[in-house]
C-alpha cells in the first residue's frame, strides 16, 4: 500500500513536471517578441518608410533574424527580392481644386475640404464635370451598376466609398478594390474620380485622412503590375464639405447619408458644377525590398510546394506631427506582425520542425502605398508561382488583450478555415468571422495580393465579443493610434498573448504544410474564379 502511494507519487511527479516542461513561458516568449517590436518601431528607424534608411536597417535586422532561425535565402540577392518605385508628391503651394458655377470659380481649402491622392497619371490642368453615382460600383454577378444609364465620358465620378449593407461582404469588397473600381469607370468613359469616405465605416477622424495628404505616393516601376492607365484626377472630399460638391444640383449630402443608413438604394445625378484642377507633383524613384527566407520542406515532392507567411515591414515614416510627435513607428502596424515572423521561424528552429512542404516566411515593403511589394512578389515569385499552396498574413492583429478569440478574416472561403479551426481548438481559443465586414479588411491587406493569384489565405485580428471592455479596447486602438504617431513601443499590449498567438499561427503553417491535400477553395466562395 505504502509502495503503491509512493510509485503513485513518483508518477504524478514525473508528470507534473513533463507538463511544467512542455507548458511554454508565454511571458517570456512574449517579451522576445516585443523586443523585436520594440527594434523596428524605435524612433532610430524613423516610421520605415519605403526607400528611406530607417527601413533599411529594419531589412538588416529582418535578415539577420531569418539567418539566426535558420531559413535559407529565398530571395533574388540573397534574402532580398528589389523593388523599384515612382514617388509622387504633391505641392500644394503650386496647386488648385476648383469648384466652377456659371463660370465662377471658388478654390477649396486643401486638408480641410479636400485634397489630391496623387497618381502617376495626374494630369497637370484638368477640367471636367462630375456626376454622383452612389456607391459607384458595377457587379455583373449580382446586375448591381451604379454606373448603368450615367453619362460619364469625360467626366469625374464622385463616389461614396463603401456599397449596399445587402450585398453580400467578399463580392462587396472584391468590387470596391481601386483596380476593379478603375476597370468599371474606365469602361464608362470617366476620367477621374472624387471619393467621399463613408462616414458610416470611418475607422479614422478626416482630420487624419487629411494629414497624411502630403506623403510621397509610390507606384510599382514594374509595368507587370502598373494596372494600365490611372486617373487625371483623384480626389478626396470631406463629408463634412461634400455639399459644395452638390450645391445647385438640387440634392443635399443628407439625402445620401439617409439612404445609406436606411440602406436604400442612392440617388444618382449630375452636379451643377465643373471641378478645374491645376497640379504640380515632384516626381523621383527609390529602390527597396522584400525579404524572403525559406525552411525547406522535407517530402521529396511536397517540398516543391510553399506554405507563405507574410508581414510587411514598411510603415508610414515620418509625417504630420500629432501632438508634437511626427514619427509614425507602426509599431502594431506591422512591426508586430514581422516580429512574429520572426519568432515562428525561430520556434520551428527550436523545436526542430521538418514540415512536408516548405515554408516560406516574407517581409514585404509597400503595404502601406497599396499592396506594392506583396503585389510584386505575386507577379513574380521568387519560388515558381503554381506550387505557392497558401499565405497566412499578419498584419496587426492588435494583441490589446488575452486571446480568448480569434478572429478570422477569409474563415468560410477555403479549406484553410478547417485548418484554423482546428489548431484554435486544440489551444483553447474561439474562433469567430469577420466582425466588421464593411471595413474589408480580407483584401486590406498583404493577403489580397495572393487571393488575386489563386492562393487560398487567411489573416487575422484578436477577438472579442460585443458590448465588452475588449471591444472598447479595439475601437479605441483604431481611433487614437491607428496610422498616428500614437502607434508606438509605449503603448500597452499584452505581449504573452502575442505569444500564444505565435505558437498558433505556427502550428497552422506546419498544419497546411503536412497536409496530405493542399488547400483549396470552397466551391461557393467568390475568391475561388481567381484560382480558374
Ligand atoms: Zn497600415
Amino acid at each position: 500500500m505504502k509502495l503503491r502511494v509512493r510509485s503513485l507519487g513518483i508518477a504524478l511527479l514525473v508528470f507534473v513536471s513533463a507538463a511544467i516542461a512542455a507548458a511554454p513561458d508565454w511571458e517570456a516568449l512574449g517579451k522576445r517578441w516585443w523586443s523585436h517590436v520594440q527594434y523596428l518601431a524605435d524612433d532610430k528607424l524613423e516610421g520605415r518608410n519605403v526607400g528611406t534608411e530607417g527601413f533599411e536597417k529594419a531589412a538588416a535586422y529582418v535578415t539577420e533574424q531569418f539567418k539566426n532561425a535558420g531559413l535559407q535565402p529565398a530571395g533574388v540577392n540573397g534574402y532580398a527580392q528589389p523593388v523599384e518605385f515612382d514617388v509622387a508628391q504633391i505641392d500644394e503651394s503650386q496647386s488648385s481644386i476648383e469648384l466652377v458655377r456659371d463660370g465662377k470659380a471658388e478654390a477649396l481649402k486643401f486638408g480641410e475640404e479636400a485634397f489630391f491622392a496623387v497618381g502617376k497619371d495626374l494630369a497637370e490642368k484638368a477640367e471636367a464635370d462630375a456626376v454622383f453615382v452612389g456607391y459607384g460600383l458595377t457587379v455583373p454577378e449580382l446586375k448591381y451598376d451604379d454606373l448603368a444609364g450615367q453619362d460619364l465620358k469625360g467626366k469625374i465620378a464622385v463616389y461614396v466609398s463603401g456599397g449596399p449593407g445587402s450585398m453580400p461582404t467578399a463580392i462587396k469588397a472584391h468590387y470596391q478594390s481601386s483596380e476593379e473600381r478603375r476597370k468599371a469607370l474606365r469602361n464608362a468613359g470617366a476620367i477621374g474620380v472624387a471619393v467621399i469616405p463613408n462616414p458610416k465605416a470611418a475607422e479614422v477622424p478626416w482630420s487624419r485622412i487629411a494629414a497624411s495628404r502630403l506623403q510621397a505616393r509610390m507606384e510599382l516601376r514594374d509595368p507587370a503590375s502598373s494596372g494600365g492607365p490611372g486617373w487625371k484626377i483623384t480626389l478626396q472630399i470631406n463629408p463634412e464639405h461634400a455639399d459644395k460638391f452638390f450645391a445647385g444640383s438640387g440634392h443635399h449630402f443628407q439625402e445620401v447619408l439617409d439612404a445609406l443608413n436606411a440602406d436604400k438604394a442612392l440617388p444618382h445625378f449630375p452636379l451643377a458644377v465643373k471641378i478645374r484642377e491645376k497640379s504640380a507633383v515632384k516626381r523621383s524613384q527609390v529602390s527597396s525590398e522584400n525579404l524572403a527566407g525559406v525552411l525547406p520542406g522535407s517530402d521529396p515532392a511536397l517540398s516543391k510546394e510553399y506554405v507563405v507567411i507574410s508581414a510587411h515591414l514598411d510603415h508610414l515614416g515620418i509625417g504630420e506631427p500629432v501632438n508634437g510627435d511626427k514619427i509614425y513607428n507602426g509599431a502594431m502596424d506591422d512591426a508586430s506582425g514581422v516580429a512574429s515572423l520572426i519568432e515562428v521561424a525561430r520556434a520551428m528552429k527550436d523545436s526542430g520542425a521538418k514540415p512536408k512542404r516548405s515554408i516560406v516566411f516574407l517581409a514585404v515593403t509597400g503595404e502601406e502605398k497599396g499592396l506594392l511589394g506583396s503585389k510584386y512578389f505575386a507577379e513574380h515569385p521568387t519560388v515558381a508561382a503554381k506550387n505557392i499552396a497558401a499565405d497566412l498574413n499578419m498584419d496587426m492583429y492588435l494583441p490589446l488583450f488575452p486571446l480568448k478569440y480569434l478572429e478570422v478574416q477569409g474563415l468560410g472561403e477555403s479549406t484553410l478555415g478547417e485548418d484554423i479551426r482546428a489548431v484554435c481548438e486544440a489551444a483553447g481559443v474561439q474562433v469567430q468571422a469577420d466582425k466588421q465586414p464593411d471595413h474589408n479588411r480580407f483584401i486590406r491587406s498583404d493577403q489580397y495580393s495572393f487571393i488575386r493569384k489563386g492562393v487560398p489565405s487567411l489573416a487575422f485580428k484578436f477577438g472579442w465579443l460585443p458590448g465588452t471592455p475588449e471591444e472598447k479596447k479595439f475601437n479605441d486602438w483604431y481611433k487614437e493610434r491607428y496610422h498616428g504617431p500614437a502607434d508606438d513601443v509605449s503603448q500597452p499590449v499584452d505581449a504573452a498573448a502575442a505569444a500564444r498567438f505565435n505558437d498558433i499561427l505556427g502550428k497552422l503553417a506546419l498544419r497546411v504544410a503536412d497536409a496530405a491535400e493542399r488547400p483549396h477553395w470552397k466551391a461557393d466562395s467568390f475568391f475561388r474564379r481567381f484560382a480558374e
